[in-house]
C-alpha cells in the first residue's frame, strides 16, 4: 500500500462536476471529475479556472459535455483499477458523441502514462499534475483534428502556478494549495515520483487567494501540502504564512493538512498556540509506533521523537485534537513492533485515525527491496485490532464532550434531514443540531452537546 499525507486519500470517487456552471454561448463544454484526496479537489478546482480563462464552459452533465477530464488517484492500485473501470463506463459518452475530448489527467497519469492509452486506447489525453497550464491547448489539438493521444506528463520542479485563480464553488470553506511535490521519500510511497520534488507557493499568491475567498464570502481555509508544514518561500516558513494568514479580516478559520512530524517546530507550536484562528486539529500521521518499522518507512523520525512532539503540542494546546494514519503489516513487522504501536495508540488517545494494511505499490522502494512477507491473514488480524482499539478510544474522547459547549461554524442541513443542521467544531469534529430560524451558512453557533455517536457530536443551540 502506499499511503500518502492527505488524509483520506481516497475520499473523492467521481460525483459532480468540480467547474462551477456559467452557461456560456457557444463556449466548449467541459466536465471535471475528481478522484483521491483534497489536493486533487483544489487541483481540479485550478483546471476549471485555466479553461474557464481560455473561454472554456462547464457542463451540467457528461451528456451534455464537449471534455471530460477525469482527475485521478495513484495512491493504491485499487484507486486506478477503479478509475479503469470509470474510463470503459465514459466510453458510452464517446459513442453518442464522436467529438468529445476524454482526459485522465492526474496522479494517476503520471504513474502509468503511456499505458493509460494502451489499455484504454479511446483515452484522448493524459495529463500529469504539472502540465494543467498546458491543458486548454491540448484539448484544443485534439477538437480541430483528432490525431494521436496527446501526452504531457513532464514534471517541473518550478511550477507552482502562480498567478492562477482556481474555479472555485461557492461555500464557506475553501482550499488552497500552498505547497506541491514532495522530498521526503518514504519507502511505501508513490508521492513523490508522481507529484515531483516539494516547493512552495509564493506566499504573495497565497494570501491573495485567501483575501479572494474572503471577499466571496468564504470564512474558512485549508492550507495544503503533502508535508505543508515544511513550507518554504525564500524567508518565509510555515509559521510566517500563518501568521501573515490570521491578519485577513472575514476568514474566522484556518486548518491545515498534512504536517509532517520532523517538521514541527516550536514556533510552529508557538504561532498555532498564540492564535485562535488557527484551529486547534492536528493531522499528524505516525504509521507506526516501532522503531525498527519507522526506520525500514525511511520515516525519518523515531518514537520517542514522536511522543515527544505530541506531548510538546498538548503542552501548549490542552485542547488540540489529534488524528493519525497508521500502516499496520508493513514488511518484516514482529508481532512486538505491532504491539508497540498499540501502545502508541493507547497513550497518544487520537481522537481518530485512518488505519490501513499495508500492500505494495508498484514504483516506490518498499516494493523494489523489501520483501511484503506479512501474511495477509496476520494483517487483517492486526487491522481489526487496530481499529477496535481506535473505536473504544474516539467512543471515551466523543463521550466525554457530553454536557460541554462548542463553537460550531455552521455548514447547512445535515445529510438525513432540513430540519438539522451540522457544522465543525474547532477541533473538526462534526455536530448535528436542529435548524433555527435565520441561521445561515458560515454563522457561529454555542452548541451544547447532549449526545453523540462514535464520529458525531450531537446538541442543541444554547
Ligand atoms: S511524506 Fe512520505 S508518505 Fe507523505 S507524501 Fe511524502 S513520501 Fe508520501
Amino acid at each position: 500500500m502506499s499511503q500518502h499525507e492527505l488524509k483520506n486519500p481516497e475520499a473523492n470517487q467521481g460525483g459532480v462536476n468540480s467547474m462551477p456552471v456559467s452557461n456560456k454561448q457557444g463556449a466548449k463544454r467541459v466536465f471535471i471529475e475528481t478522484y483521491g484526496c483534497q489536493m486533487n479537489v483544489a487541483d481540479s478546482e485550478l483546471m476549471g479556472g485555466i479553461l474557464k480563462k481560455e473561454g472554456f464552459d462547464a457542463a451540467t452533465s457528461m451528456e451534455e459535455a464537449d471534455v471530460i477530464v477525469v482527475n485521478t488517484c495513484a495512491v493504491r492500485e485499487k484507486a486506478e483499477e477503479r478509475v479503469f473501470g470509470r474510463l470503459s463506463q465514459l466510453l458510452q459518452y464517446k459513442q453518442t458523441n464522436p467529438n468529445l475530448v476524454l482526459g485522465v489527467a492526474g496522479c494517476m497519469a503520471e504513474h502509468l502514462k503511456g499505458q493509460i492509452v494502451e489499455r484504454a486506447p479511446y483515452v484522448d489525453m493524459v495529463i500529469g499534475p504539472d502540465a494543467y497550464r498546458r491543458l486548454p491547448d491540448l484539448i484544443q489539438g485534439q477538437v480541430e483534428e483528432a490525431h494521436d493521444p496527446a501526452i504531457d506528463v513532464r514534471l517541473d520542479k518550478r511550477e507552482t502556478y502562480e498567478g492562477l485563480s482556481p474555479d472555485r464553488q461557492e461555500g464557506i470553506s475553501g482550499w488552497i494549495t500552498v505547497q506541491r511535490g514532495c522530498d521526503k521519500f518514504c519507502t511505501f510511497c508513490i508521492v513523490p515520483f508522481v507529484r515531483g520534488r516539494e516547493r512552495g507557493v509564493p506566499p504573495r499568491d497565497i494570501l491573495s487567494q485567501a483575501r479572494d475567498l474572503a471577499a466571496s464570502g468564504f470564512r474558512e481555509v485549508t492550507l495544503l501540502g503533502q508535508t505543508v508544514n515544511s513550507y518554504r518561500y525564500e524567508d518565509s516558513d510555515f509559521a510566517d504564512l500563518l501568521e501573515a494568514l490570521v491578519q485577513i479580516d472575514g476568514l474566522e478559520r484556518i486548518r491545515f493538512t498534512s504536517p509532517y512530524p520532523i517538521d514541527f517546530t516550536p514556533k510552529l507550536i508557538e504561532t498555532m498556540a498564540r492564535h485562535d484562528k488557527i484551529c486547534k486539529y492536528l493531522h499528524l500521521p505516525v504509521q507506526s509506533g516501532s522503531e525498527p518499522v519507522l526506520k525500514r518507512m525511511r520515516r525519518g523520525y523515531t518514537r520517542v521523537e514522536y511522543d515527544k512532539l505530541v506531548k510538546d503540542i498538548r503542552a501548549a494546546m490542552p485542547d488540540v485534537a489529534l488524528s493519525t494514519d497508521i500502516i499496520v503489516g508493513f514488511p518484516g513487522e514482529t508481532e512486538e513492533d505491532f504491539q508497540l504501536t498499540m501502545e502508541l495508540m493507547r497513550e497518544t488517545r487520537f481522537d481518530f485515525s485512518y488505519l490501513f494494511k499495508y500492500s505494495e505499490r508498484s514504483g516506490t522502494f518498499a516494493s523494489r527491496k523489501l520483501a511484503d512477507d506479512i501474511p495477509e491473514d496476520v494483517k487483517r488480524r492486526r487491522l481489526k485490532e487496530i481499529i477496535e482499539l481506535q473505536e473504544s478510544i474516539s467512543a471515551e474522547v466523543f463521550n466525554s464532550r457530553i454536557g460541554k459547549v462548542y463553537k460550531v461554524m455552521a455548514q447547512g442541513p445535515s445529510k438525513k434531514t432540513d430540519a438539522d443542521w451540522c457544522g465543525r467544531t474547532d477541533d473538526f469534529k462534526m455536530t448535528i443540531f436542529p435548524y433555527q430560524e435565520g441561521l445561515r451558512e458560515g454563522d457561529m453557533v454555542n452548541v451544547k452537546i447532549t449526545r453523540c455517536t462514535s464520529h458525531t457530536l450531537i446538541g442543541e443551540i444554547v
